[in-house]
């Protein structure tokens, strides 16, 4: 059997809040448990969304809940001649196509691409998409069960390049999940629907297909999605015990009596069953928790 590979791949748009945090433990949790390697990728590709300082600060706070790159972290920002290389692979094989369509020229569709380009070509550089077709991808998810999406109804023609110049997010991260040999992607729910997505590009690109488990979503404490507010309420890496304990809870792990943060992630990876992560998609964030044990 391959040797499992996992990895926690962050985008530098902010600090680490708790979402973050249940997304890089939960993938720590299950690469430890199986005996295999976690790498963390920084996914640093979208200059226009990044914060600057946020990067550093991310490694930082991961490194001070015990969370280490068991390999050098691979920045999504130096390997533009990779992604560049995919797109030329795609576009041979006639599977990718200059597309002109701006967001408004995509109402009357829904916001769904109508697989062909529908603005008139101009001067002005094109996105690139990746044709569809009519694939229909089913997938097991190890937490969520078996997920499935017609992608022409439900996503359309999507961009793996774009207008503004660089690679798009599904075509790197799937490049970057074969590169690294990943066996297992473990992320957050909010990525659910993009999985049918990458899958495609790697049956389009010969890459291997890894097992997913999405993990449940944290909501805000009305139950909805988390304000911009909660969202940005980072970790404490300074105080790294209590958000540990709540991520671990959130997971539906049991909290081991440990005082320090090595030996409390040790023995949280020994006991770690990925079947006890409950199903649901999402849940609530336990800020009550994590506010009893912070003040
Ligand atoms: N960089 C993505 C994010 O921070 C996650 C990518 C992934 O785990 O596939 O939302």
């Amino acid at each position: 059997m391959t040797p499992y590979r996992g990895r926690f791949a962050p985008s530098p748009t902010g600090r680490l809040h708790f979402g973050s945090l249940v997304a890089a433990l939960g993938s720590w949790l299950a690469a430890r448990a199986a005996g295999g390697r976690w790498i963390v990728r920084m996914e640093d590709i979208d200059r226009a969304r990044e914060v600057p300082g946020a990067a550093d600060d991310i490694l930082r706070t991961l490194a001070a809940f015990g969370l280490d790159s068991d390999e050098p972290v691979l920045r999504q920002s130096e390997r533009e001649p990779v992604y560049a290389a995919a797109l030329h692979q795609l576009a041979g094989a006639g599977h990718a196509y200059r597309c002109w369509c701006s967001r408004s020229d995509l109402e009357p569709f829904g916001g769904i691409h109508p697989a062909t380009c529908v603005a008139r070509e101009s001067a002005r550089a094109p996105a690139w998409r990746l044709h569809v077709g009519d694939a229909v991808i089913g997938f097991d998810d190890a937490i969520q069960g078996h997920c499935t999406q017609a992608l022409a109804r439900e996503v359309g023609d999507f961009v793996i390049w774009r207008v503004e110049g660089g690679c798009a997010y599904q075509l790197a991260v799937v490049v970057d999940d074969a590169a690294q040999g990943i066996t297992d992607v473990v992320r957050g729910a909010d990525l659910l629907d993009s999985t049918p997505r990458q899958i495609l590009l790697q049956r389009l690109l010969g890459l291997p297909q890894p097992r997913y488990a999405h993990l449940p979503l944290a909501l805000g404490a009305d139950g909805r999605k988390l304000s911009k507010h909660e969202a940005a309420l980072p970790v404490d890496g300074a105080d790294p015990l209590p958000a540990l304990r709540a991520a671990l809870r959130f997971l539906g792990q049991p909290v081991p009596d440990a005082g320090e943060t090595a030996r409390l992630l040790a023995l949280a990876a020994r006991a770690f069953d990925l079947a006890r992560i409950p199903r649901n998609a999402t849940a609530p964030t336990p800020f009550a928790a994590l506010r009893k044990e912070t003040c």
